[in-house]
């Protein structure tokens, strides 16, 4: 099955887009970052460890991410439902996830990444809200829902995630900076080394329609 990669920095709508890509092409995304707040909402041992660490906007250890990513993917092939392709959003994060990735029966084909400057992160991740069971988003101003502070398909609360609180957002940032952003060389390196991984760089500030169009018109 093809699978890509949406790396860049949070808020610049790699969940957008993954969304979009799901609803519209029927993809399946894997974001690392959902499947954690799900442990933390069923108060699992998992959840409970990575709660803190969440909130404060710090990375969760590689072995955990690692081990709910193994068991998710499981749980999905059992699964068995055919799908055009597979997104991951929001992992890897660190090296060592990327390296993980490499020796994987889905191993990415395609990153694409989404480049954008921290002053446009804070106004955009400050004004996101989300539906938590679905984990749909939308912007205040840029993508606002229907109705305000209701999710368009359930009719469900939204409500604003405990790490897009300003304070926070300056550590994921921080972490951004220090874990993920190094990728960016990493895949660019692998993309020139082997015809078998595309590199695809988009500026996130244009509008959310306009990325759609280049990033699906890549896939
Ligand atoms: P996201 O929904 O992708 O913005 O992720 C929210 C939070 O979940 C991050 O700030 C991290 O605390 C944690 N997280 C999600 N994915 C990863 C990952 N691949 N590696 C480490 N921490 C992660």
């Amino acid at each position: 099955m093809k699978s890509v990669i949406l790396l860049g920095p949070p808020g610049s709508g790699k969940g957008t887009q993954s969304e979009k890509l799901c609803k519209e092409k029927g993809w399946l995304t894997i974001s690392t970052g959902q499947i954690l707040r799900q442990e933390i909402q069923s108060q699992s041992a998992i959840g409970l460890q990575v709660k803190q660490l969440m909130e404060q906007g710090s990375l969760v250890p590689d072995s955990i991410v690692l081990t709910i990513l193994s068991e998710h993917i499981a749980k999905l092939m059992q699964n068995d439902k055919a799908v055009p392709g597979l997104i991951f959003d929001g992992f890897p994060r660190t090296l060592a996830q990327a390296q993980a990735l490499q020796d994987f029966s889905w191993a990415p084909s395609q990153v694409h990444y989404f480049e954008l400057s921290d002053d446009v992160i804070v106004d955009r991740l400050s004004g996101r809200r989300v539906h938590p069971s679905s984990g749909r988003t939308y912007h205040i101003h840029h993508n606002p829902p229907l109705q305000e502070g209701i999710d368009d398909v359930s009719g469900e609360s939204l409500i604003q995630r405990a790490d897009d609180r300003e304070e926070v957002i300056k550590n994921r940032l921080k972490e951004y900076h220090a874990h993920t952003a190094p990728l960016i060389q990493f895949y660019q390196d692998v993309s020139k080394q082997s015809k078998q991984v595309q590199f695809f760089v988009y500026d996130a500030s244009l509008p959310i329609e306009m990325i759609s169009e280049q990033f699906q018109n890549h896939l």
